[in-house]
């Protein structure tokens, strides 16, 4: 049986949308780790979902400073089957605050 996460651990909720063509719901998993550092690749970016949540870790980020820069988001309904990447939902959401410099 695996913990769940506190509410204060959970970097908020996977955004989802409808995809119009289809009528299935996709998962918008954020385009940039958690420190808003570095692009996430899909193939190299660890996504883990466990108990409703949905983990996404960067590879680049050093593990040794503490969270990481791992992303941590409860799955609201039925996980999707579908994924997409787009970090426009979650930019008020970095760890650090993006300039746009
Ligand atoms: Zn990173």
């Amino acid at each position: 049986m695996t913990a769940s996460p506190s509410a204060a651990a959970l970097d908020g909720a996977l955004f989802c949308r409808i995809d119009p063509a289809t009528g299935r719901t996709v998962a918008v998993v954020p385009a940039r780790c958690r420190e808003g550092l570095h692009w996430l690749d899909p193939e190299q970016s660890p996504v883990t979902i466990t108990g409703g949540h949905l983990t996404v870790a960067c590879p680049r980020c050093d593990p040794a400073s503490g969270r990481g820069a791992a992303w941590l988001l409860a799955i609201p309904g039925p996980c999707p089957a579908l994924a997409e990447l787009d970090d426009a939902p979650y930019l008020g959401r970095y760890r650090w605050a993006l300039t746009g410099e």
